[in-house]
């Protein structure tokens, strides 16, 4: 290629057609392909299509950028820290972000948490976590404590390890069967968030961690809201309940708050509605203010001194790109710039505004519940949405949402204005609507 022709910006049309010849996108198909919608750029919380229209992101990239796009207090981070290195291996070298970044999460995460392995995806962390179970047990000589335990619902990444804890129906279990490890699966936790969890709600889950306490070596969950697997909410009590079965019963307790983590749930971190701390804690997504890839595995004390007391002697991971100093920086930005700001004043509203907004779809046909938490509102229908049709019509009408399954769901940058909100709600019922007078489908 040229310099003149790497220089010059690829013309939407062209920049679809090497797309569709090329570009795998998440869960497509290479024949049968989904729409894209080019972009320009991204701003504050609006991303630029390359036909020049602008659409109000309700999705927060995946629950990542909660401070928006192109933010200057993060921008200039990243390049103040590409001026000193972009990145160095992290084995036998250490440095000031991933330092600041450490001392920070041990600092604003549940006080046992002492430990903290950084690494490169929510999935890797998830992993990570695992094997830190797996490593525990092994070092005190419990061999055959191998297999995790976990509600249904959940997600926790694409890897293997992690696919065999999320839901085994939309976790493509099925199709990976002969690889997967056979995981102990429980019912979704039924007591929704705000209500109390009786015997009864957790009974299964106590009989299977009977049941199988001599195999199991930890209890992995998505705290209070099970995201990609079903966006449900549930009691902070049942959480509690199951950090107390844990501890009758030897596991280890992982909480994976890749999602939850930094604010979404109107709490820091959503352990906290229960009160609770984990001996395992997984974060990513939004700890970079989605910018960067950058996730880590926080583990108590206990957890790393026993695995470090035992055979090899060390925890056994280490991935290229752990520690990478810019994400790091980015990261330290990003809190900074979340704690600077009044964030729970900025939750508050939108959860306010997300109930209202979206409470007068209760009442249409095909709409099963509609349910909101912090800055999370969800829209469950009773039959999987037209994705296409439902995704055209939102572009239109100049928003960015992606439903998937089931849910139409709504999780915008923290920093979104009131009028932003209501365009996004407004958007949600009228696409509601639409379906409840089958005027959306995919041809
Ligand atoms: C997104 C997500 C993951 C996986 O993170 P990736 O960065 O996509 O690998 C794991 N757990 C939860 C709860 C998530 O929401």
């Amino acid at each position: 290629m040229t310099e003149s022709a790497g220089a010059r910006p690829m013309d939407a049309e062209r920049l679809l057609a090497i797309d569709a010849a090329h570009v795998w996108h998440p869960y497509t198909s290479t024949t049968d392909r989904d729409p894209v919608y080019p972009v320009r750029g991204a701003s504050g919380c609006e991303i630029e299509l390359m036909d020049g229209r602008r659409l109000v992101d309700g999705m927060s990239s995946w629950w990542c950028a909660i401070h928006g796009y192109n933010h200057p207090v993060l921008n200039a981070a990243a390049t103040e820290q590409l001026g000193r290195m972009a990145h160095v291996m992290f084995g036998g070298l250490t440095h000031a972000p991933a330092v600041e970044l450490v001392e920070r999460l041990v600092r604003l995460t549940p006080e046992p948490l002492q430990h903290v392995f950084l690494c490169d995806s929510g999935s890797v962390s998830v992993e990570v976590a695992m094997k830190m179970a797996l490593q525990y047990h092994q070092a005190a000589g419990r061999h055959e404590r191998v297999r995790f335990l976990t509600v249904r619902s959940g997600y926790h990444g694409d890897t293997f390890d992690a696919m065999s804890v999320c839901d085994p129906v939309t976790g493509m279990h099925g199709l990976f069967e002969r690889v997967l490890p056979k995981q102990v699966f429980a019912a979704a936790p039924a007591p929704p968030f705000g209500s109390p969890c009786t015997d009864a709600d957790i009974a299964e889950l106590a009989g299977l961690m009977q049941r199988h306490e001599r195999e199991l070596a930890a209890v992995i969950l998505e705290p209070i809201v099970q995201g990609a697997g079903g966006m449900r909410f549930y009691a902070a009590d049942y959480l509690a309940r199951v950090r107390q079965l844990c501890d009758r019963h030897g596991l280890l307790l992982i909480l994976d708050e890749i999602a939850t983590g930094f604010g979404r749930t109107g709490r820091l971190f959503a352990c906290e509605h229960a009160g609770i701390a984990p001996d395992i804690m997984t974060l990513g997504k939004a700890l970079t203010g989605g910018y960067l890839t950058a996730a880590a595995t926080l583990a108590t004390a206990e957890v790393a001194d026993t695995i470090s007391a035992g055979t090899p002697g060390a925890f056994m991971h280490g991935p290229t790109f752990m520690g990478n100093p810019l994400a790091c920086a980015i990261a330290n930005a990003s809190i900074d710039l979340l704690l600077s700001r009044d964030w729970q004043g900025e939750i508050a509203p939108i959860e306010t505004r997300l109930r209202a907004g979206l409470a007068p779809c209760r009442e249409l046909p095909g709409v099963a519940d509609v349910r909101v938490l912090g800055a999370i509102g969800v829209v469950e229908m009773t039959a999987p949405v037209p994705m296409r049709a439902v995704q055209r019509r939102f572009v239109e009408r100049g928003v960015w949402v992606r439903p998937f399954g089931r849910l139409i769901y709504l999780m915008p940058p923290y920093v979104i204005s009131g009028a932003q909100l209501e365009q996004l709600c407004t958007a949600t019922r009228q696409v509601v609507v639409e379906l409840a007078n089958g005027e959306l489908t995919d041809a």
